[in-house]
């Protein structure tokens, strides 16, 4: 049942986040046609559009914590409505007003990020834990790269091999390249996309001031979603830094002739194009020129990849709530996959990394692919 609210203030709120294109939304449909919520269940976007534009809040509604953020119906839309920028002010007015309408998952992972500085409210001075006992130095000014694994690696034991390999790549190619371990924090994107805004605006300056009092310039990560906030959000808070993913950083040295293949790996693999990666940044290329490049390998490309790539289903605070069996995007993808006949399905994103190894598990598919990181499947081959 809807439970639709004028609120005067939303239409403020709303349309400095979308700008004047929310009033030139005609009501095509077309956003909804194209958003993935589609394919496991009705969600019609220009419904929430056509509220928006009317200044009315469903408070009660499940629809406006759904959007995962993937930027679909926002390539597609003709009137270059900012949808996402409409969901973001939708959630900052219900967060504000009506906190208890937060999904208690999302509100937790926030309240854990804002007091420790990670969404899984582990110990900060654990953050550096994966690199024990590996040669990972501190990052020190004048030291060449920042690399910032992202929370889910820092903390979760099974998506820890992602830091292990990038990092094991770089060390062989002899980069200069250094962690701040305890001094890291979250970089704030999904928080920003769930409608916290304060809590982010707090996480970019402090994340900022760490950045520039150890003197760092360029800066790697594994997350497309830590690429995004840096160089897209952080730059608005007088944070700029040189920013590149961990997939453009190994097609540099692979380029260079730092890293040298040795083995070959004989497997089929598909790429899943991250949202974040792909639609939000435009990087296409990078993790396909890498895996192309590894000997043995053959690339095979989803039904849908590129600017058409079905979202996992982790953006927008997503990644914090439960999504339940018959609904998960991720189980969609992963069946493309394997109905292609793929060993591998390669990933460039921590979030996708943990929606498809649950999906592996829930789905009983451990015997018939893996999921791996572009830089595991590089590791592999050097
Ligand atoms: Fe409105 Fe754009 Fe959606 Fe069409 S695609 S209904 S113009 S927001």
């Amino acid at each position: 049942m809807e439970t639709l609210t004028p609120f005067k203030e939303a239409v403020d709120v709303v349309l400095e986040a979308g700008g004047e294109p929310l009033r030139t939304c005609y009501q095509c449909g077309l956003c909804s046609g194209t958003c993935p919520w589609n394919l496991v269940r009705s969600f019609i976007v220009r419904r929430i559009i056509h509220q928006a534009q009317l200044g009315l809040v469903d408070f009660e509604s499940e629809e406006v914590w759904q959007c995962a953020t993937c930027g679909a119906c926002v390539k597609r839309c003709p009137r270059g409505v900012e949808i996402i920028d409409i969901m973001r002010a939708l959630r900052k007015v219900i967060a504000e007003v009506g906190v208890a309408k937060v999904p208690d998952s999302l509100r937790i992972s926030v309240k854990n990020i804002s007091s420790l500085g990670n969404p899984q409210g582990e110990a900060p001075e654990k953050r550096g834990d994966w690199a024990k006992d590996r040669d990972i130095r501190t990052f020190t000014e004048g030291t060449d790269l920042l690399y910032l694994s992202c929370c889910v690696p820092a903390y979760d034991g099974k998506i820890r091999r992602i830091a292990l390999a990038t990092t094991d790549i770089l060390n062989k190619a002899g980069i200069g390249f250094g962690i701040l371990g305890e001094n890291e924090s979250c970089c704030g994107e999904s928080v920003r996309k769930s409608g916290s805004e304060t809590v982010f605006q707090s996480l970019a300056e402090s994340n900022i001031e760490t950045f520039t009092k150890n003197g760092v310039e360029r800066i790697m990560v594994s997350s497309p979603h830590c690429y995004h906030s840096f160089k897209n959000e952080y730059p608005e808070f007088g944070g700029k830094f040189e920013v590149i993913h961990s997939t453009q950083y190994l097609w540099e040295l692979i380029k260079e002739k730092k890293i040298e293949f040795k083995r070959e790996l004989n497997k089929k693999v598909a790429y899943s194009d991250p949202c974040y990666l792909g639609r939000h940044n435009d990087i296409y290329d990078a993790p396909r020129d890498v895996l192309k490049s590894i000997p043995g390998l053959e690339l095979m490309e989803l039904p849908d990849s590129h600017e058409q790539a079905v979202c996992c289903g982790g953006g927008g605070g997503r990644i914090w709530m439960d999504t339940p069996k018959g609904e998960r995007f991720s189980d969609l993808r992963l069946e493309q996959a394997l109905e292609m006949g793929a060993d591998v399905l390669a990933v460039a994103c921590p979030y996708c990394m943990l929606n498809f190894d649950d999906s592996v598990l829930t789905m009983s598919k451990e015997s018939l692919i893996e999921i791996k990181d572009v830089a595991e499947l590089v590791q592999e081959a050097i």
